[in-house]
């Protein structure tokens, strides 16, 4: 016989052994390391037997098992030591194409067992097809000193994780790198050594960093809130609110802004006011990529359109560098909400075929950043300045206006607070501005459109500084 090696599964169907002597005990023994039931055959039981069948409850037919006994079983050993009974229960099992083993015989088995090495789930099983009993037992013996005893639970451990790493881990190469850092690795010693929580620690480390960066879960939505009204906020920047965990606002976005968020939403205000950091930039970029790591939906709400003079664009370089997702959601910027609260046009087909966006924010060394635009080249042409942030520079910038060839009749028009029920405007012009900047007397955020387009009547109050008068005696008139 060249007996190939397989492995039977007896716990689906009991085995059968037929005979009660010693032999039979030692087969019925070996079974059971795989098979939670034996039946047993035999008309009469020896001491070694009968002890293993109280033991483990098994049954025991005191007759030669019948074809209906034999049939669907998943095996046979017949050790009975009588030749009529062992020869019938073979003739049977091999009828009903059921494995059949009789020791010493193989003329009357199918199947053969091999030398055992047992460790619990880890069997190795040496055979030699009955050419060298011996060799086989030999061999046995050395690997029993090979093989550490607590292979089975190594295996049983490996076990335990394969629905996980069949998740985390993509088949083929990468899960056989994974399997064979584990096996290569501390793991299996510490589990050898009975240690299986420190085991299973150091194969959780080796499938996090088997596992391929899972996407954080956390995403940031850097919001337009607009000027302020809230009938201004887009309906993507209301749904944005509604859905945020966390929300981190300037000081332009606030009240009524924020009653579109949820109830449960973490409310910070980050608020950057002239003159009064509440939060520095990296301050508030580390509290966007905590919140979003926790797997929270952040949203980032900011004062007009985030990419108008908002930093957004920092603010999204470093999300994107830190892999969290982030989306951009437009908002109404100061410039065209005061235009629109003025009903004056940024563009006009004959006063101003452009329009700029400027700061007027003094930088750090004194300087106004509007140093930094060519306003000559602008003055050449018909064009519309929209100054952001640019109260406490107004008078230099109209001073630097003229200076470029502005004329001094230029109209201009400050708008404070565009959009709030507090709004106000003034109207004056460039010298005025230049002569007499403190007559804007304005408080809040405050924008001004320099230009041709702002000598149009504008919709609704505004407060004159007439050009003669302010020039010639430094007075405030109100229309
Ligand atoms: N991202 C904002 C601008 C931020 S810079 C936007 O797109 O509007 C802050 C400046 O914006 C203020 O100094 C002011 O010049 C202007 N601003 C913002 N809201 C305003 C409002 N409601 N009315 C007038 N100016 C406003």
């Amino acid at each position: 016989m060249h007996g190939f090696p397989i492995f039977i599964d007896l716990e689906s169907a009991v085995p059968i052994v037929v005979g009660g002597g010693a032999l039979s005990a030692t087969k019925v023994r070996l079974l059971l390391k795989r098979a939670r039931q034996v039946d047993v055959f035999a008309e009469r039981l020896e001491p070694a037997l009968t002890a293993l069948v109280r033991e483990r409850g098994l049954a025991v037919h005191d007759r030669v098992p019948t074809r209906a006994d034999i049939q669907s079983r998943p095996l046979v050993i017949s050790a009975s030591r009588d030749d009529a009974t062992d020869r019938g229960v073979s003739d049977l099992a091999r009828a009903l194409g059921v494995p059949v083993n009789v020791p010493d015989r193989p003329e009357l088995s199918t199947f053969a067992l091999g030398a055992l090495v047992d460790r619990g789930t880890v069997t190795v099983a040496i055979g030699t097809d009955g050419a060298a009993p011996m060799l086989a037992t030999r061999l046995r013996a050395e690997l029993e000193q090979q093989l550490h005893p607590r292979l089975g639970a190594l295996a049983d451990v490996a076990r335990s994780y394969r629905d996980e790493v069949a998740q985390r881990t993509a088949p083929g190469a990468p899960r056989r790198a994974f399997w064979d850092s584990v096996l290569g690795g501390p793991a299996v010693a510490a589990i050898l050594a009975g240690d299986e929580a420190r085991g299973r620690a150091e194969i959780d480390t080796l499938l996090d960093a088997a596992t391929p960066a899972r996407p954080c879960t956390g995403r940031v939505l850097l919001v337009g809130a607009g000027p302020g009204d809230p009938e201004l906020l887009t309906l993507k920047a209301v749904r944005a609110l509604k859905s945020a965990d966390v929300i981190l606002h300037d000081h332009l976005a606030g009240e009524g802004v924020l009653d579109y968020a949820r109830r449960e939403a973490e409310i910070i205000p980050v608020g950057k006011a002239k003159g009064r950091h509440s939060k520095t930039q990296a301050e508030i970029n580390a509290l966007i990529l905590a919140h979003a790591r926790e797997g929270k939906t952040v949203v980032r709400l900011k004062g007009g359109d985030p990419f108008v003079f908002g930093r957004g664009g920092e603010e999204v370089d470093i999300l994107r560098a830190s892999g969290i997702e982030v989306e951009v959601i437009a908002g109404i910027t100061a410039a065209t909400a005061a235009a629109a609260s003025l009903q004056i046009p940024l563009t006009h087909r004959d006063l101003s075929r452009s329009v700029t966006f400027v700061s007027g924010h003094a930088a750090g060394d004194g300087a106004a950043e509007f140093d930094q635009v060519d306003f000559r080249a602008l003055a050449r042409g018909r064009a519309t300045l929209a100054v952001y942030m640019g109260l406490a520079t107004a008078g230099a910038l109209a001073t630097h206006l003229l200076e470029a060839g502005w004329s001094p009749a230029t109209p201009v028009i400050a708008v404070a607070r565009a959009s709030h029920a507090s709004e106000r405007r003034v109207a004056t012009t460039l010298d005025v501005l230049s002569a007499a900047p403190e007559r804007l007397a304005l408080d809040g955020p405050v924008l001004l459109l320099v230009g041709e387009v702002a000598g149009l009547a504008p919709h609704g109050p505004v407060t004159r500084i007439p050009r003669e008068a302010a020039l010639a005696h430094g007075e405030l008139i109100d229309a």
